[in-house]
């Protein structure tokens, strides 16, 4: 059976041997963000990257977001493509509009999926204050709309690669309601997590609305501790699953990491597997980048000096050559370490150095640092928004970038700032323990400073070694040429990724 399945898809893929199978040709990447159309964090960087690298190596490639309020049409030139899509939701049937465009000047399509009513708001998915309330229906509608969209389109991928929790249900959909569908049976599905923390956790009375029957809610399907779980539904339901980095593909199946879900990993600890996420060096690169006051490689990296002096210089702080400037560009949340920072915050600011933060996120961590900052207002600049432009500027204009996250799927603000030449100051979990090598002590070897467990005495103690090491001059630049000439590109990620699929679709 399996070898009829195998050679039905030989025939099927363009350029076919019997020997050497083609790839998966055609893939769908479904997500709740993708860069430059909406961003709050890595998974856009991703999702904006992934493709370009995807259609290099030969695949056709469409990607499928949210027309948020920020989705310009003008903008991005978006075309309307369905006017009213039907979509059949549990509560009755709802439509949706269709619009479209190029995914930058590459030939990936990328539909949005538009209904007002859920995606025309400030936010992606919540204010800061909390979540928007209607964020199951949301998404539940998101993913519907998407399987519907290919039968409008007549045209069905091979893999339809998900990610994150807003896209669980897509799996759910197709090994259910969809599954009697001819068109639909042959689609595969890879779930990509890229945070086990956010979950889409609901009440179980949104169930009926999601169009699922009552028998998908158990233990073993979606159903997490009497509630519905979007992500465990990708997690139960897709083909295969695969995470951000190797090391937080191993974590997540343990209890401290696994955030409740570890059991489901375990099961399927078989289809599991970490891919590292690259960096999209047409975004992020010094040499070219058109935001920073002076562009720079490893030859003429003094030339980095100039966007420290406008950083320091934009946000009033003075500029001293001989004082490492600290950068943090993050999400403000628990998993990124900013209890750790306040507990040292003191000693710290005590060094010679100066201290730069842009984020948004948990208004407590808003009003802590609002209040560090009126202590601390000539070591430390605090930017309580989300800035591309100052992002880069603190990435070009800092010696070190801090990282010292609780846990980190892949993290890509250490990747940046390697590339930048700004040193990165981690905490050995996740992605971060698979991209930053520990200085060694004789300082020959490492692109950053890491340290293991997570309290804030180890923090403080790296961060003591890192300012010692920035005044030894030798040491401080070969390991800044170490750290710029690392290469996290895409393309090795997207080739394990082109390999993936092939393995899920020979299943
Ligand atoms: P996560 O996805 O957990 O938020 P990552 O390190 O994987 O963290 O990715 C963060 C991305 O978001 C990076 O590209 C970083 O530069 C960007 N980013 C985070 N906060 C901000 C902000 N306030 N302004 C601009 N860019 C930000």
């Amino acid at each position: 059976m399996d070898a009829l399945k195998n050679s039905l898809f030989k025939k099927e893929a363009p350029g076919a041997t019997s020997r050497n199978p083609a790839p998966p040709h055609k893939i769908l990447l479904v997500a709740s963000e993708g860069y430059p159309f909406a961003k709050t964090g890595g998974l856009a960087d991703v999702v904006g990257a992934l493709p370009r690298a995807l259609i290099k190596l030969g695949c056709e490639i469409a990607l499928v977001l949210p027309k948020y309020k920020s989705v310009s049409p003008e903008k991005y030139r978006l075309k309307y493509e369905i006017n009213g899509l039907a979509v059949p939701m549990g509560m009755g049937d709802m439509t949706a509009d269709v619009l479209s465009t190029r995914l930058g000047d590459t030939q990936v399509k990328a539909y949005f999926i538009q209904c007002d009513r859920y995606f025309d708001r400030d936010g992606l998915y919540g204010t800061p204050e909390g979540d928007y309330h209607d964020n199951a229906e949301r998404f539940a509608f998101f993913c519907r709309s998407t399987l519907e969209l290919l039968r409008a389109l007549d045209w069905y991928p091979d893999v339809i690669h998900l990610n994150d929790w807003q896209t669980g249900l897509i799996p759910a959909y197709l090994k259910t309601l969809y599954a009697d569908q001819k068109a639909y049976q042959k689609i595969k599905t890879l779930f990509t997590i890229h945070n086990m923390a956010y979950q889409g956790l609901f009440p179980k009375y949104v169930l009926p609305m999601t169009g699922l029957r009552w028998e998908e809610f158990k233990q073993e399907k979606l159903e997490f501790y009497d509630q519905v779980n979007y992500l465990k539904a990708g997690l139960v339901y897709s083909d295969a699953i695969n995470t951000v980095s190797p090391t937080y593909a191993a974590e997540i199946k343990t209890d401290e990491f696994g955030q409740g879900l570890q059991g489901v990993l375990n099961i399927r600890a078989e289809d599991l597997s970490g891919i590292l996420n690259g960096i999209d060096y047409d975004e992020w690169n010094p040499a070219t980048d058109k935001e920073i006051p002076a562009q720079y490689t490893l030859k003429n990296h003094d030339r980095k000096t100039e966007s420290k002096v406008k950083l320091l210089t934009e946000l009033e702080l003075e500029f001293k050559a001989q004082t490492p400037v600290i950068g943090l560009v993050s999400r403000l949340s628990d998993q990124k370490g900013l209890d750790l920072i306040s507990e040292i915050i003191e000693p710290f600011l005590a060094m010679d150095v100066q201290f730069v933060i842009l984020g948004t996120g948990d208004i407590r961590y808003h009003e802590m640092l609002q209040t560090l900052q009126q202590r601390y207002p000539k070591k430390l600049a605090v930017n309580l928004k989300y800035d591309n432009r100052l992002a880069k500027l603190i990435y070009a204009g800092s010696d070190m970038f801090l990282m010292p996250s609780r846990f980190e799927p892949c993290g890509l603000g250490q990747m940046i700032a390697m590339k930048y030449g700004s040193i990165p100051l981690v905490r050995k979990t996740g992605g971060l323990s698979d991209t930053v090598e520990n200085l060694s002590p004789e300082g020959k070897k490492g692109t950053g400073f890491v340290f293991e467990n997570y309290q804030a005495q180890e923090l403080l103690f790296i961060i003591r070694r890192a300012v010692e090491a920035f005044h030894q001059p030798k040491i401080w630049k070969e390991l800044v040429q170490r750290a710029m000439t690392k290469d996290f590109s895409w393309d090795a990620s997207a080739k394990q990724y082109l390999d993936l699929y092939g393995h899920i679709q020979r299943k």
